[in-house]
């Protein structure tokens, strides 16, 4: 488990945050606030021990029991396409590392995140209470998303889904967005933007390829 000792940020750290939201520029984030959130947040903090040469390279890492990191331009690219403002509600599905609920908490969101494998959520709730950061972070299936808490202004969904769950947009205010990466195979996905028009429409955006780890419950992946 990390210690509050541990929670170092230097100014190579910082330096080399500079040049990855410089590197998040040229590969297209535009937005000030998504790219000020990326400089803030420390990402050693949420990255595994003892590897501090990979940690603002703008890939994704391995993190315990066959999880990942997601790779920083993929985060700040679903937070863009999120437009997440200050103040609204958001749910994040696959808490993993915490990162990207730290991105969003950088933006003044109000965070619900839900992981799946308990362990993980364990570690990466003591890390927000060492950082004495306000979350509200679930075990379960987030699949399901996380009814009790609902309506949401934004859903992210941080693992890849074999379709748009039902349920999810069930739990989107009227002007709320899901952002989910949606595949037919297990290891390829499109960017999805699905905005709730009305209580009965929705409007879908497609965006960018990418690869997240499946999503696992009982709207993912068997
Ligand atoms: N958001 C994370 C970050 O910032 O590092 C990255 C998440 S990782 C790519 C995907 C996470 O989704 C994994 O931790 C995985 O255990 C979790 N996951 C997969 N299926 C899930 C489900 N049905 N409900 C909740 N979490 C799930």
């Amino acid at each position: 488990m990390i210690r509050k000792v541990d929670l170092v940020d230097t100014l190579i750290h910082k330096g080399q945050r500079k040049r990855l939201v410089e590197e998040l520029r040229t590969k297209g984030i535009s937005s000030e606030v998504v790219l000020n959130a990326i400089d803030s947040v420390p990402r050693q903090w949420f990255f595994p021990k003892d590897f501090d040469q990979y940690v603002y390279r703008d890939a994704a890492f391995p993190i315990d029991h066959g999880q990942t990191i997601s790779q920083p331009f993929t985060v700040a690219y679903q937070t863009q396409l999120s437009g997440v403002s200050k103040g609204e509600k958001v749910l994040e599905i696959g808490t993993g590392s915490g990162y990207q609920a730290a991105i969003l908490l950088a933006m003044g969101a109000d965070v619900y995140s839900v992981e799946f494998i308990l362990p993980i959520l364990q570690q990466t709730a003591h890390l927000f209470q060492l950082l004495e950061q306000k979350i509200s972070l679930f075990h379960g299936d987030g699949s399901l998303g996380i009814p009790g808490f609902a309506p949401y202004d934004c859903i992210i969904v941080t693992a890849g889904a074999p379709n748009v769950p039902d349920t999810l947009i069930q739990q989107l205010k009227v002007g709320g967005r899901l952002i989910i990466p949606v595949g037919n195979t297990k290891e390829d996905q499109k960017m999805l933007r699905i905005t709730k028009v009305s209580t009965t429409q929705v409007k879908q955006e497609i965006f960018n390829d990418c690869k997240f780890v499946p999503l696992k419950g009982q709207l993912g992946w068997q």
